[in-house]
Parts: C-alpha cells; structure tokens; sequence
C-alpha cells in the first residue's frame, strides 16, 4: 500500500513513537493484575489531558461508540433530551438518543456559525425540562467550534446533564472539563490525540453516575453501558478483554501531548494562518463564524468538481484532503491540521499541491497560498 499524506480532519499522522508501541509484546490483560495498574494510570492522565478528576473510561471502539454509549446510558423511554443542533454530528445525536427511547427536542442553530449563546438561554429559560443535553464541540463536517465553556455550565445551572461531543476537538482546542461542567465528554484517539483509529475516551460525573444508576429500567447494552465498567479496579474485573496493544499506544499518544505545552497555540497560530492565506487567495471559508482550530473548510469554487479535485491531489501530489457529507457533500474541501498533522511543513505543502490542482482545473489563486500561509512563520 502507498500511504499518502493524510491531511483529512481525522485519523491523523501517528508519531514514531506511539507506532513502535503498539507493536510491542504485550501481557494478558485480564490476568496480569499490572494492567489493571497500567489502565488506571493511563485514565489518570487522560484526566490531566481533560482537565478534569471525574472518572475516565477507555472504549473499544471508534469515536462513535462514545456517543452510542452516553446516549445509551443516560436515556429511559419518553425521556426528554435536549439536541443542540448546528451540524450534522449534532443533528446525529437524535438518532441515538431515539434509539434508546428518548424524546428529541432540537435546539436549532445557524449552521454557519457558533450557537448563539443568548437564544439558547432565552429558549432554557421557556423549556428546561430535560434529563441531559447533547453539544458537539467541533462539528467537522464544517468545522464550526461551539463555545461549550458557556453552554455546559448553562445547561447544568438548570439541571440539565451534559454531553459533549469534543471528538475533533479535544488535544487542538481548549478543554477543561471540570471547570465546565461537562458531565459526559468524549474523544477519539484517531484525530488530535494522534493514535490509531479504534478508541473512544471519555470522562463520567458523578451526577452522570447517579443519573444511570437512579434509572428505573436496565441499560439495554451491554458495550454501551457504562456501568460494567465501574468497579473494574476494585474487582479486578474487565468485562471484555482489552484491545491492550491499542492502549499502549494511546498512553504515548497522550504523554506526547501533554508534555507538548504549546500544543493549542500551535493549532491556532497554523490554523490563523491557513485561513488568511486561503482568504487571500480569493477561496472562501465556507463559515462565518466561530472557526475551529483543528480543521478549514473551503467553499469548491464554482465549476470545480470535488472529487476529480481531490482525485487529482492524491495522484499528483500523494495528498490526501477531504470532502464533507450531507448537506455539505461536493460543496467543500476540508483541510485538517490536527494532532501531528498542525505542522507548518505538512501544511504548506497541502496548499502549494491545492493551488496546483484549483489552476489545472482552472481556477487561478490571487496570490501563492503556501508562501502567504509560510508569511508568520
Ligand atoms: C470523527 C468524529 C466522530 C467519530 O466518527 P467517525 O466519523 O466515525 O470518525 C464523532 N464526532 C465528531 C464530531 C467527529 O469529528
């Protein structure tokens, strides 16, 4: 297999070190009682990295079974649940929560912007009887950053449990947990954290806790019931066996970011620089507002075709970008500068090979994006 360069808004380039430990030798994690130790140490930093003291939980599986499983966990039949609503991961969340029984009622917001913060809190302040609320911290699809450190703690004032969706967030935008009230977070390993696709990360309140274990029916699951999982180090007991490969490397993943101290600042510094450059070169951002740091979505100019586009990159220039989905599908390109990916060298070569690829199809930049972009730096 020829790897590209996989600047896409998710998996993202894996570094040396996180390879090489997962292909280590590695012991039986159900009965080698040092794993219990080795998973509870790695949860602990994944709670330095989430800012948080509530308890952390590793998932086997991608980024989707943490929303399956926060979904699952929290609702009962006819339960009220609150979706806030500005993209198409935030739109996802009702399947999952009807799944299991719940009532949807939707928050709708500009899917080109921000939730705005003062309509949600004039809407809370009609309706807010709901068992728990779900936000999206980046929506990828277009890239819109929503100012959870605001809507969380809202939500909670009015009794509201949280869940939030930072899955490409988490690692290139701010986070903290606890300070936010954020009841439910969940990430994956396979965007800004920078490891292989196949883990789901989260973090539980105890109001979360208390909320599963007040229910008045099972949990109907059992890989997303996040109950199993409670008295795991205590009783020596996983209810599955661990995919213990995958989490060695996760832990380097993570020690990598946190001994990276200006990791978010390298996201924003590349992340401004990749917009104004795009700007300049007479491209459009197809959002208004509120960018996330992590991921630029381009309007496709007019005539452009998005696949042959993205087709003609991989060929030419082994570059990989993305397109978007549903209503977003042919509509723009998505560069993702996430994790290992946020790199002045790998981001400047992905818009010298775009540049390339918009003029062989025709479309003529108003100036040279890579050495605009390479301006700041
Ligand atoms: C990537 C991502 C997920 C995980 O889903 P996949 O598309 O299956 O990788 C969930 N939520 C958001 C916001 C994501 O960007």
């Amino acid at each position: 297999m020829k790897v590209p360069y996989i600047m896409t808004p998710g998996p993202t380039e894996v570094c040396e070190n996180v390879r090489i430990t997962r292909s280590l030798q590695f012991t039986n994690p159900d009965l080698d009682l040092q794993f219990y130790e080795f998973y509870r140490e790695t949860c602990e930093r994944i709670g330095r990295f989430l800012k948080t003291n509530n308890e952390v939980r590793i998932l086997n599986g991608e980024g989707i079974l943490g929303l399956e499983a926060a979904c699952a966990s929290l609702t009962e039949k006819g339960d009220r649940v609150l979706v806030i609503d500005n993209g198409i991961f935030g739109e996802g969340f009702a399947d999952f929560v009807r799944m299991y029984g719940g009532e949807v009622v939707f928050f709708k917001g500009d899917r080109e912007r921000d939730i705005d913060i003062e309509e949600l809190k004039r809407f809370l302040d009609k309706d807010s009887n709901f068992r728990y609320a779900t936000i999206v911290h980046c929506d990828t699809p277009s890239g819109v950053l929503n100012n959870v450190s605001q809507i969380c703690p809202m939500l909670k004032e009015k009794g509201i449990l949280t869940v939030v969706d930072s899955v490409a967030a988490m690692g290139g935008e701010e986070l903290r947990v606890d300070d936010w009230r954020i009841d439910i977070a969940l990430g994956a390993s396979q965007k800004c954290i920078s490891a292989p696709p196949g883990l789901t990360i989260l973090s539980i309140s105890e109001d979360a806790f208390k909320s599963m274990k007040n229910r008045s029916t099972p949990i109907a699951s059992f890989y997303c019931n996040l109950l199993i999982w409670e008295k795991y180090y205590e009783n020596k007991w996983f209810p599955y066996t661990q995919p213990i490969s995958d989490i060695m490397a996760l832990r380097v993943a993570i020690d990598n970011i946190l001994s990276d101290k200006k990791i978010l600042e390298r996201h924003k510094n590349i992340a401004e620089a990749t917009r104004r450059s795009i700007k300049e070169s007479g491209l459009e951002l197809y959002l208004k507002e509120g960018y996330c740091n992590n991921v630029t979505v381009v309007k496709i100019p007019d005539g452009i075709d998005d696949k042959k586009l993205r087709d003609y990159m991989l060929e030419q220039y082994n570059l990989l970008i993305a397109g978007s989905f549903g209503y977003l599908g042919g509509k723009v390109i998505r560069i993702g500068h996430m994790g290992e990916n946020a790199r002045v060298d790998k981001v400047s070569y992905t818009l010298a090979a775009l540049q390339k690829s918009l003029d062989h199809f025709g479309f003529m930049c108003k100036c040279n994006i890579a050495s605009c972009f390479l301006k700041e730096f």
